[in-house]
């Protein structure tokens, strides 16, 4: 037993040791850096020409909705909303009902930009006459209230002065019915491709197949590390010269939701279909 036990310790040791120094070693090779900020991107800025491609992620690595409503990454922000997302599935039984509430929620909360300097990073790269794509896991088409999902992701991003149209100027919206069955297809709209139902790798390859174009380098920025592995595959295959920044500044924005008022916010959207803000919620309270 106590062999046995002994054993057991060392193969735990050398499991754990070996993925310590297997796994970073890993995401070099794959040139995928963990980052809490964008200097590495801004000093690739000088060398990237009209040949080079930079993606970013939307969210939790260009926005975060106000009170970091849909953060996955944030834990305060995860830990109180994350049981009111729960309670809106189980009270409300229909789908239609559920995507008319999320959707007027979504159209009410402002979006916040994770690095207020991230707009004039972006136009320092056009200056380089570079092209850029947000590229990002969301259902384009209606939703809800929500008569065009993506032209909405685009002016969320707009108003924040961020606007990548100009990068593919010949095409302004198209759907991708070629890369999956499922419906809807993935969209590219106004320099912003939606994945739909396929994964950020299987959009950008559609993309780019189907306007004809690939770049000699790539530069993707994004929180999540699967969408960085699975283009930097894509990027080795093709012989692209790639750098990945796995971003993680959104899980330390300062979290300031008051959880009574989020609840209340939420009970007042299911009773009442209409999302109300932070400071009509405070006054409804006290009545
Ligand atoms: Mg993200």
């Amino acid at each position: 037993m106590i062999a046995q036990s002994k054993y057991k310790k060392l193969f735990t040791y050398l499991f754990v040791s070996l993925t310590l120094l297997v796994t970073p070693a890993c995401l070099e090779r794959s040139n995928i850096h963990e980052v809490k900020g964008l200097i590495l991107l801004e000093q690739a800025i000088p060398s990237l020409d009209e040949n080079s491609l930079v993606i970013f992620d939307v969210d939790e690595t260009l926005i975060e909705a106000e009170n970091l409503w849909r953060s996955d990454v944030n834990k305060k922000a995860k830990s109180i909303w994350y049981p009111l997302y729960q309670k809106i599935h189980k009270t409300v039984s229909s789908r239609d009902k559920k995507r008319v509430l999320f959707s007027r929620m979504a159209m009410a909360l402002k979006p916040i930009l994770i690095d207020k300097n991230v707009p004039q990073i972006i136009d320092q790269i056009k200056k380089q006459d570079t092209k850029m794509l947000a590229l990002t896991k969301f259902f384009p088409g209606k939703f809800g209230d929500m008569e065009n999902s993506e032209e909405h992701r685009f002016q969320e991003l707009k108003k924040l002065g961020i606007d990548f149209s100009s990068s593919f100027p010949q095409y302004t919206s198209f759907e991708m019915p070629e890369l999956s069955d499922k419906k809807p297809a993935p969209v590219f709209h106004k320099g912003v491709i939606s994945t739909s139902h396929c994964t950020k790798g299987e959009a950008l390859v559609g993309f780019l197949n189907r306007i004809n174009w690939w770049p000699n380098r790539i530069i993707f920025i994004d929180d999540k590390i699967e969408n960085l592995k699975e283009v930097a595959q894509i990027a080795k295959e093709r012989n692209i010269n790639f750098l990945g920044l796995h971003y993680r500044a959104a899980e330390n924005l300062p979290c300031t939701v008051d959880q009574e008022v989020a609840e209340f916010q939420i009970n007042y959207l299911i009773e009442k279909e209409e999302w109300i803000s932070e400071d009509k919620a405070k006054e409804e309270m006290i009545k």
